[in-house]
Protein backbone atom coordinates (compact mmCIF):
# COMPACT_ATOMS: atom_id res chain seq x y z
CA UNK A 1 0.00 0.00 0.00
CA UNK A 2 1.18 3.56 -0.69
CA UNK A 3 1.24 6.34 1.74
CA UNK A 4 0.91 9.88 1.58
CA UNK A 5 4.24 10.33 2.50
CA UNK A 6 4.93 7.95 -0.34
CA UNK A 7 3.03 9.45 -2.98
CA UNK A 8 4.54 13.10 -1.78
CA UNK A 9 7.91 11.46 -2.52
CA UNK A 10 7.06 10.29 -5.82
CA UNK A 11 5.78 13.77 -6.82
CA UNK A 12 9.38 14.79 -5.61
CA UNK A 13 10.61 12.38 -8.50
CA UNK A 14 7.75 12.55 -10.93
CA UNK A 15 6.88 16.59 -11.38
CA UNK A 16 8.76 19.72 -12.76
CA UNK A 17 10.66 22.13 -10.18
CA UNK A 18 8.41 24.71 -10.96
CA UNK A 19 5.06 22.04 -10.08
CA UNK A 20 2.44 22.45 -6.80
CA UNK A 21 4.20 19.82 -4.29
CA UNK A 22 1.32 18.60 -1.83
CA UNK A 23 3.88 18.45 0.98
CA UNK A 24 4.25 21.78 0.71
CA UNK A 25 1.00 22.88 0.64
CA UNK A 26 -0.09 26.35 2.28
CA UNK A 27 -2.59 24.32 4.11
CA UNK A 28 -6.33 24.63 5.31
CA UNK A 29 -7.99 27.57 6.69
CA UNK A 30 -9.09 25.38 9.38
CA UNK A 31 -5.92 22.28 10.90
CA UNK A 32 -6.94 18.79 10.08
CA UNK A 33 -5.09 15.98 10.83
CA UNK A 34 -3.52 14.89 7.20
CA UNK A 35 -4.90 12.10 5.42
CA UNK A 36 -2.74 8.54 5.64
CA UNK A 37 -2.68 7.61 1.93
CA UNK A 38 -4.43 10.78 -0.01
CA UNK A 39 -2.29 14.31 -0.89
CA UNK A 40 -4.11 17.15 0.32
CA UNK A 41 -5.14 17.73 -3.15
CA UNK A 42 -6.01 14.36 -4.02
CA UNK A 43 -8.08 15.24 -0.84
CA UNK A 44 -9.91 18.17 -2.40
CA UNK A 45 -10.52 16.93 -5.38
CA UNK A 46 -12.58 14.24 -3.50
CA UNK A 47 -14.33 16.53 -1.43
CA UNK A 48 -15.33 18.77 -4.55
CA UNK A 49 -16.96 15.72 -6.30
CA UNK A 50 -18.68 14.39 -3.25
CA UNK A 51 -19.95 18.20 -2.25
CA UNK A 52 -23.87 18.73 -3.37
CA UNK A 53 -23.35 21.81 -5.56
CA UNK A 54 -20.52 19.63 -8.07
CA UNK A 55 -23.62 17.49 -8.26
CA UNK A 56 -26.75 20.52 -9.42
CA UNK A 57 -24.00 20.66 -12.68
CA UNK A 58 -25.89 18.22 -13.43
CA UNK A 59 -28.89 20.26 -14.20
CA UNK A 60 -27.29 23.78 -14.96
CA UNK A 61 -26.71 24.60 -18.49
CA UNK A 62 -23.84 25.28 -20.53
CA UNK A 63 -25.46 26.67 -23.67
CA UNK A 64 -28.40 24.59 -24.41
CA UNK A 65 -30.82 24.77 -21.57
CA UNK A 66 -31.62 21.13 -20.34
CA UNK A 67 -35.15 20.30 -21.72
CA UNK A 68 -33.93 21.58 -25.24
CA UNK A 69 -32.32 18.32 -25.51
CA UNK A 70 -30.46 15.23 -24.41
CA UNK A 71 -27.28 15.48 -26.35
CA UNK A 72 -26.22 18.79 -25.32
CA UNK A 73 -23.49 19.47 -23.02
CA UNK A 74 -24.42 20.23 -19.25
CA UNK A 75 -22.07 22.79 -16.91
CA UNK A 76 -21.13 18.71 -15.40
CA UNK A 77 -20.14 17.40 -19.06
CA UNK A 78 -18.32 20.47 -19.42
CA UNK A 79 -16.74 20.60 -16.36
CA UNK A 80 -15.41 16.87 -16.74
CA UNK A 81 -13.93 17.44 -20.27
CA UNK A 82 -12.47 20.68 -18.77
CA UNK A 83 -10.73 18.02 -16.07
CA UNK A 84 -9.66 15.35 -18.95
CA UNK A 85 -8.22 18.25 -20.75
CA UNK A 86 -6.57 20.06 -17.95
CA UNK A 87 -5.22 16.55 -16.90
CA UNK A 88 -3.64 15.79 -20.13
CA UNK A 89 -2.10 19.22 -20.15
CA UNK A 90 -0.54 19.22 -16.58
CA UNK A 91 0.74 15.56 -16.71
CA UNK A 92 2.28 16.23 -19.93
CA UNK A 93 4.05 19.26 -18.35
CA UNK A 94 4.92 17.68 -15.28
CA UNK A 95 2.43 19.80 -13.18
CA UNK A 96 1.02 18.49 -10.32
CA UNK A 97 -2.09 16.50 -11.91
CA UNK A 98 -4.38 16.42 -8.59
CA UNK A 99 -4.34 20.26 -7.73
CA UNK A 100 -5.31 20.83 -11.61
CA UNK A 101 -8.09 18.19 -11.42
CA UNK A 102 -9.29 19.99 -8.28
CA UNK A 103 -9.27 23.39 -9.44
CA UNK A 104 -10.96 22.28 -13.00
CA UNK A 105 -13.49 20.01 -11.03
CA UNK A 106 -14.26 23.44 -8.90
CA UNK A 107 -14.00 26.38 -11.55
CA UNK A 108 -18.03 26.29 -12.49
CA UNK A 109 -19.63 25.28 -9.49
CA UNK A 110 -20.25 29.43 -9.23
CA UNK A 111 -22.71 29.41 -11.75
CA UNK A 112 -26.25 29.74 -11.51
CA UNK A 113 -28.58 28.15 -13.50
CA UNK A 114 -29.56 29.47 -16.98
CA UNK A 115 -25.68 29.85 -17.94
CA UNK A 116 -24.36 33.30 -18.76
CA UNK A 117 -27.87 35.11 -18.90
CA UNK A 118 -28.25 33.70 -15.46
CA UNK A 119 -25.52 35.50 -14.01
CA UNK A 120 -26.26 38.34 -15.94
CA UNK A 121 -29.67 38.62 -14.16
CA UNK A 122 -28.11 38.24 -10.80
CA UNK A 123 -25.48 40.98 -11.59
CA UNK A 124 -27.97 43.28 -12.09
CA UNK A 125 -29.93 42.43 -9.23
CA UNK A 126 -27.51 42.74 -6.86
CA UNK A 127 -26.24 46.09 -8.62
CA UNK A 128 -26.16 47.89 -5.02
CA UNK A 129 -25.56 45.16 -2.99
CA UNK A 130 -21.97 43.53 -3.26
CA UNK A 131 -22.40 42.36 -7.01
CA UNK A 132 -22.21 38.56 -8.18
CA UNK A 133 -19.70 36.85 -10.08
CA UNK A 134 -19.52 33.06 -10.84
CA UNK A 135 -15.89 32.94 -10.11
CA UNK A 136 -16.26 34.58 -6.69
CA UNK A 137 -19.47 32.48 -5.66
CA UNK A 138 -17.66 29.17 -6.39
CA UNK A 139 -14.97 30.38 -3.58
CA UNK A 140 -18.12 31.23 -1.39
CA UNK A 141 -20.02 27.62 -2.29
CA UNK A 142 -16.19 25.98 -1.08
CA UNK A 143 -15.76 28.19 1.90
CA UNK A 144 -19.10 28.90 3.55
CA UNK A 145 -21.62 27.75 1.77
CA UNK A 146 -21.26 23.79 1.73
CA UNK A 147 -22.62 22.10 4.97
CA UNK A 148 -20.71 19.01 5.63
CA UNK A 149 -18.17 19.10 8.66
CA UNK A 150 -19.33 19.97 12.31
CA UNK A 151 -16.61 22.02 12.60
CA UNK A 152 -16.34 24.19 9.91
CA UNK A 153 -18.16 26.01 7.02
CA UNK A 154 -17.82 24.93 3.58
CA UNK A 155 -14.98 22.40 2.09
CA UNK A 156 -12.44 23.82 3.89
CA UNK A 157 -9.59 23.33 1.13
CA UNK A 158 -6.06 23.86 0.67
CA UNK A 159 -5.04 27.25 0.05
CA UNK A 160 -3.31 26.17 -3.78
CA UNK A 161 -7.28 25.02 -4.82
CA UNK A 162 -9.19 27.96 -3.55
CA UNK A 163 -6.43 30.52 -4.99
CA UNK A 164 -6.63 28.64 -8.13
CA UNK A 165 -10.50 29.48 -8.60
CA UNK A 166 -9.73 33.13 -7.13
CA UNK A 167 -9.29 34.63 -10.50
CA UNK A 168 -9.82 38.27 -9.00
CA UNK A 169 -7.38 37.85 -6.62
CA UNK A 170 -9.01 39.10 -3.69
CA UNK A 171 -7.57 38.24 -0.28
CA UNK A 172 -8.63 35.21 1.35
CA UNK A 173 -8.80 34.00 4.51
CA UNK A 174 -6.24 33.55 6.65
CA UNK A 175 -4.82 36.65 4.85
CA UNK A 176 -0.92 36.04 6.16
CA UNK A 177 -0.30 34.50 2.51
CA UNK A 178 1.43 36.92 0.37
CA UNK A 179 -0.45 38.63 -2.44
CA UNK A 180 0.19 37.26 -6.16
CA UNK A 181 0.28 38.85 -9.33
CA UNK A 182 -0.53 35.81 -11.61
CA UNK A 183 -2.33 32.68 -11.19
CA UNK A 184 -0.28 29.51 -10.31
CA UNK A 185 0.92 27.10 -13.38
CA UNK A 186 -2.21 24.51 -12.45
CA UNK A 187 -4.44 27.12 -12.77
CA UNK A 188 -2.98 28.82 -15.40
CA UNK A 189 -3.70 25.66 -17.10
CA UNK A 190 -7.61 25.12 -16.49
CA UNK A 191 -8.24 28.88 -16.91
CA UNK A 192 -7.28 27.92 -21.01
CA UNK A 193 -8.47 24.25 -20.87
CA UNK A 194 -11.60 25.72 -20.05
CA UNK A 195 -11.64 27.93 -23.19
CA UNK A 196 -10.40 25.11 -25.42
CA UNK A 197 -13.61 22.67 -24.46
CA UNK A 198 -16.08 25.29 -25.07
CA UNK A 199 -14.85 26.07 -27.55
CA UNK A 200 -14.75 22.67 -29.09
CA UNK A 201 -17.94 21.55 -27.29
CA UNK A 202 -19.94 24.57 -28.12
CA UNK A 203 -18.67 23.93 -31.85
CA UNK A 204 -19.90 20.59 -31.27
CA UNK A 205 -23.32 21.33 -30.25
CA UNK A 206 -24.07 24.26 -32.15
CA UNK A 207 -23.50 22.08 -35.39
CA UNK A 208 -25.49 18.78 -33.69
CA UNK A 209 -28.76 21.44 -33.27
CA UNK A 210 -28.56 22.85 -36.53
CA UNK A 211 -28.00 26.60 -34.71
CA UNK A 212 -24.54 26.19 -36.98
CA UNK A 213 -24.14 25.18 -40.30
CA UNK A 214 -20.93 23.46 -41.70
CA UNK A 215 -21.09 25.31 -44.71
CA UNK A 216 -20.52 28.64 -43.08
CA UNK A 217 -17.54 27.64 -41.22
CA UNK A 218 -16.06 27.36 -44.52
CA UNK A 219 -14.98 30.89 -43.99
CA UNK A 220 -12.92 29.45 -40.57
CA UNK A 221 -9.52 28.75 -42.16
CA UNK A 222 -8.41 26.03 -38.91
CA UNK A 223 -12.02 24.39 -39.73
CA UNK A 224 -11.13 24.25 -43.23
CA UNK A 225 -7.43 23.12 -42.72
CA UNK A 226 -8.40 20.29 -40.63
CA UNK A 227 -11.53 19.10 -42.37
CA UNK A 228 -9.65 19.01 -45.71
CA UNK A 229 -7.58 16.55 -44.22
CA UNK A 230 -10.18 14.50 -42.64
CA UNK A 231 -12.22 14.06 -45.61
CA UNK A 232 -8.81 12.93 -47.64
CA UNK A 233 -8.56 10.43 -45.39
CA UNK A 234 -11.50 9.20 -44.98
CA UNK A 235 -14.22 9.88 -48.06
CA UNK A 236 -17.58 8.96 -48.27
CA UNK A 237 -18.33 8.85 -44.32
CA UNK A 238 -21.62 9.93 -42.47
CA UNK A 239 -21.84 13.99 -41.66
CA UNK A 240 -21.78 12.84 -38.14
CA UNK A 241 -18.18 11.07 -38.64
CA UNK A 242 -16.47 13.23 -40.21
CA UNK A 243 -17.72 16.11 -37.43
CA UNK A 244 -16.29 14.26 -34.37
CA UNK A 245 -13.15 13.30 -36.47
CA UNK A 246 -12.81 17.54 -37.17
CA UNK A 247 -13.27 18.20 -33.41
CA UNK A 248 -10.88 15.43 -31.99
CA UNK A 249 -8.11 16.51 -34.53
CA UNK A 250 -8.75 19.85 -33.76
CA UNK A 251 -8.59 19.62 -29.88
CA UNK A 252 -5.65 18.00 -30.55
CA UNK A 253 -3.92 20.44 -32.39
CA UNK A 254 -5.04 23.03 -30.08
CA UNK A 255 -3.38 21.32 -26.89
CA UNK A 256 -0.44 20.21 -28.74
CA UNK A 257 0.57 23.68 -29.77
CA UNK A 258 0.05 24.68 -25.85
CA UNK A 259 2.13 22.22 -24.53
CA UNK A 260 5.41 23.14 -27.43
CA UNK A 261 4.76 26.83 -26.53
CA UNK A 262 4.28 26.66 -22.47
CA UNK A 263 7.31 24.12 -22.17
CA UNK A 264 9.02 27.02 -24.36
CA UNK A 265 7.93 29.90 -21.97
CA UNK A 266 8.59 28.06 -18.94
CA UNK A 267 12.69 27.52 -20.31
CA UNK A 268 12.65 31.44 -21.60
CA UNK A 269 11.11 32.91 -18.26
CA UNK A 270 13.26 30.45 -15.71
CA UNK A 271 10.02 29.09 -14.30
CA UNK A 272 12.20 27.28 -11.51
CA UNK A 273 9.92 27.26 -8.50
CA UNK A 274 5.98 27.35 -8.28
CA UNK A 275 5.79 30.95 -7.22
CA UNK A 276 7.77 32.21 -9.93
CA UNK A 277 5.06 32.06 -11.92
CA UNK A 278 2.63 33.91 -9.86
CA UNK A 279 5.09 36.96 -9.78
CA UNK A 280 5.07 37.91 -13.56
CA UNK A 281 2.34 39.55 -15.56
CA UNK A 282 2.76 37.03 -18.57
CA UNK A 283 1.06 34.16 -18.75
CA UNK A 284 3.23 31.16 -18.97
CA UNK A 285 0.48 28.34 -20.21
CA UNK A 286 -0.22 30.17 -23.75
CA UNK A 287 -0.58 29.23 -26.80
CA UNK A 288 1.96 30.62 -29.35
CA UNK A 289 1.00 33.89 -31.24
CA UNK A 290 0.49 31.80 -34.54
CA UNK A 291 -2.18 29.32 -32.90
CA UNK A 292 -3.95 32.56 -31.12
CA UNK A 293 -4.36 34.47 -34.36
CA UNK A 294 -5.80 31.07 -36.27
CA UNK A 295 -8.37 30.84 -33.17
CA UNK A 296 -9.12 34.42 -32.89
CA UNK A 297 -11.87 33.65 -36.51
CA UNK A 298 -13.27 30.62 -34.78
CA UNK A 299 -14.01 32.09 -31.75
CA UNK A 300 -15.86 35.54 -33.81
CA UNK A 301 -18.07 32.40 -35.98
CA UNK A 302 -18.77 31.44 -32.57
CA UNK A 303 -19.60 34.45 -30.98
CA UNK A 304 -21.84 35.50 -33.79
CA UNK A 305 -23.34 32.54 -35.18
CA UNK A 306 -24.00 30.30 -31.88
CA UNK A 307 -23.93 32.74 -28.70
CA UNK A 308 -25.93 35.30 -30.56
CA UNK A 309 -28.28 33.23 -32.70
CA UNK A 310 -32.35 33.85 -32.19
CA UNK A 311 -32.66 30.68 -30.65
CA UNK A 312 -30.11 31.15 -27.76
CA UNK A 313 -30.84 34.78 -26.97
CA UNK A 314 -34.80 33.49 -26.51
CA UNK A 315 -33.73 31.11 -24.25
CA UNK A 316 -31.59 33.81 -22.40
CA UNK A 317 -34.57 36.16 -22.60
CA UNK A 318 -37.15 33.59 -20.76
CA UNK A 319 -34.26 32.62 -18.07
CA UNK A 320 -33.63 36.40 -17.59
CA UNK A 321 -37.83 37.46 -16.87
CA UNK A 322 -38.49 34.11 -14.85
CA UNK A 323 -35.35 34.55 -12.69
CA UNK A 324 -36.05 38.26 -11.62
CA UNK A 325 -39.78 37.08 -10.95
CA UNK A 326 -38.01 34.50 -8.45
CA UNK A 327 -35.42 37.06 -6.97
CA UNK A 328 -38.13 39.74 -6.47
CA UNK A 329 -40.90 37.35 -5.09
CA UNK A 330 -38.23 35.42 -2.05
CA UNK A 331 -37.22 39.19 -1.64
CA UNK A 332 -40.59 40.99 -1.10
CA UNK A 333 -41.83 37.56 1.45
CA UNK A 334 -38.73 36.02 2.69
CA UNK A 335 -40.75 33.78 4.58
CA UNK A 336 -41.59 31.02 1.51
CA UNK A 337 -37.48 30.84 1.80
CA UNK A 338 -37.12 26.93 2.93
CA UNK A 339 -35.74 26.69 6.69
CA UNK A 340 -31.86 25.90 6.34
CA UNK A 341 -31.97 29.60 4.13
CA UNK A 342 -34.05 31.71 6.39
CA UNK A 343 -31.64 31.09 9.01
CA UNK A 344 -28.96 33.28 7.33
CA UNK A 345 -31.12 36.33 7.03
CA UNK A 346 -30.26 36.71 10.84
CA UNK A 347 -26.76 37.83 10.11
CA UNK A 348 -26.55 38.67 6.30
CA UNK A 349 -28.15 41.22 3.65
CA UNK A 350 -31.87 39.17 2.26
CA UNK A 351 -30.24 40.48 -1.13
CA UNK A 352 -27.44 37.70 -1.11
CA UNK A 353 -29.51 35.47 1.09
CA UNK A 354 -31.94 35.33 -1.93
CA UNK A 355 -28.93 35.69 -4.59
CA UNK A 356 -26.91 32.46 -3.15
CA UNK A 357 -30.18 30.64 -3.34
CA UNK A 358 -31.06 31.32 -6.72
CA UNK A 359 -27.45 30.90 -7.72
CA UNK A 360 -27.34 27.67 -6.67
CA UNK A 361 -30.40 26.35 -8.08
CA UNK A 362 -30.51 24.07 -11.15
CA UNK A 363 -32.31 25.00 -14.19
CA UNK A 364 -35.09 22.72 -13.39
CA UNK A 365 -35.44 23.69 -9.70
CA UNK A 366 -35.47 27.42 -10.72
CA UNK A 367 -38.26 26.02 -13.30
CA UNK A 368 -40.34 23.94 -11.15
CA UNK A 369 -40.37 26.60 -8.30
CA UNK A 370 -41.45 29.41 -10.90
CA UNK A 371 -44.39 27.16 -11.37
CA UNK A 372 -44.76 26.14 -7.58
CA UNK A 373 -44.85 30.00 -6.91
CA UNK A 374 -46.60 31.65 -10.11
CA UNK A 375 -49.11 29.25 -11.20
CA UNK A 376 -52.42 29.12 -9.36
CA UNK A 377 -52.97 25.47 -9.56
CA UNK A 378 -49.88 24.00 -9.19
CA UNK A 379 -48.91 22.29 -5.23
CA UNK A 380 -46.27 24.64 -3.65
MG1 LIG B 1 -16.10 26.65 -17.51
Amino acid sequence: MLTRSQLEALERRSLGPYAAFAAESKGRAYPEPEHPYRTCFQRDHDRIIHSSAFRRLEYKTQVFVIHEGDYYRTRLTHTLEVSQIAGTLARALRLNPDLTCAIALAHDLGHGPFGHSGEDVLRTLMKEHGGFDHNLQALRIVELLEERYPSFPGLNLTWEVRQGLNKHRAPLSPVRFPKIVNLSLEAQVVDIADEIAYDHHDLDDGITSGLIQEEDLEAVALWRQVRREVIRQFPRRSDALRKHQIIRRLIDLTVTDLLQESTRRIARFRIQNSRKATTLAERIIAFSPGMKRLRLPLKAFLNEKLYHHYKVIRMADKARRFLTALFESYLRSPKQLPDTTRGRLKQEDPHRVVCDYIAGMTDRYALKEYQRLFTPFEPV
